[in-house]
């Protein structure tokens, strides 16, 4: 059966001995206690390495934020995701609406990240989701429909069954509103849906998909009720052990 995950997204916050100092604090909240999901950083990449090396992975995994969608070579400034995989990082976080925002990355160079990213063992932490007007018009999920379909749907069953979906609505991400529980079920079930119609129900079924958006102590526990989400990717929320922990306790 699929696995219930709680992934911090850090974003550009923390310098090096903040983060380490977090992953700590973080390290000794989740010791010795039976969770019932995986605990999971997403770091800068410039912290992978150091913080690898302060956590005991058994207990809290390792992510990047994003990686090239080149192999190696002439790109100033990139990190490859073989770069990544060596820090020890597991997962990699591609399509976050702020990658596409400011960044200009469609859902062609998301498909050469994702396929890079597997290729190095790592497994995305895809995320998708309709801005305010979208879902305004009632499109959203026509709109997430396509983005997994442009950037994923050309991977083999095997490959897609090693990704974790992330819905975030964008008009969620950072502005203090959440989707409802309801809606936060609805599109799960309808991304379920889509999964299962091109891979098949046994694929769908034990593919993780995370809500992402505001998410925090107090409605983490009614979201992750819902049959359709397996968990949550956590921005400001996850910047601090007070608040990061509620929500990894709400399993
Ligand atoms: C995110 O950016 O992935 C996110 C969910 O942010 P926040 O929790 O701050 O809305």
């Amino acid at each position: 059966m699929r696995k219930n995950i709680v992934a911090g997204n850090w974003k550009m916050n923390k310098n090096l001995q903040e983060g380490q100092d977090l992953v700590k604090e973080l390290q000794s909240a989740v010791f010795g206690k039976a969770l019932k999901c995986e605990v999971i950083v997403c770091t800068p990449f410039i912290h992978l390495a150091t913080v690898g090396g302060v956590i005991d992975k058994n207990k809290v995994k390792l992510g990047a934020q994003n990686c090239a969608d080149k192999v190696s070579g002439a790109y100033t400034g990139e990190v490859s995701a073989e770069m990544v995989a060596s820090t020890g990082a597991q997962y990699v976080i591609l399509g976050h609406s702020e990658r596409r925002a400011y960044y200009g990355e469609t859902n062609a160079i998301l498909n050469e990240k994702v396929k890079l990213a597997l290729a190095n063992n790592l497994t995305p932490i895809f995320c998708i989701g309709e801005v305010l007007a979208e879902r305004e018009a009632g499109k959203q999920n026509a709109v997430v429909k396509k983005q997994i379909e442009e950037a994923l749907f050309d991977l083999s069953a095997d490959d897609f069954a090693k990704i974790v979906l992330a819905y975030e609505p964008v008009w969620a991400i950072g502005t203090g509103k959440t989707a409802t529980s309801a809606q936060a079920q609805e599109i799960h079930a309808f991304i379920r849906q889509t999964v299962a119609a091109k891979y098949g129900k046994t694929v769908a079924d034990s593919t993780s998909i995370l809500y992402g958006g505001s998410c925090n102590a107090g409605n983490a526990k009614e979201l992750f009720a819902n049959p359709d989400v397996d968990g949550g990717l956590i921005g400001g929320a996850a910047l601090k052990v007070d608040t990061f922990m509620p929500i990894v306790e709400a399993f």
